[in-house]
């Protein structure tokens, strides 16, 4: 996945429309990638 995608997927996690596979695949990129991890922190 990348930055823009995770990005997209952030936004939907936080308004619940999120499949359980496409969690797992932001899950796994936050862990990797720490710009990501912290603008999800900032939509928080
Ligand atoms: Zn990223």
């Amino acid at each position: 996945m990348d930055c823009k995608k995770a990005r997209e997927l952030s936004a939907g996690d936080l308004t619940g429309e999120l499949g359980p596979e496409e969690k797992s695949e932001l899950s796994e990129h936050l862990k990797a990638c720490e710009p990501c991890r912290r603008e999800q922190e900032l939509l928080i």
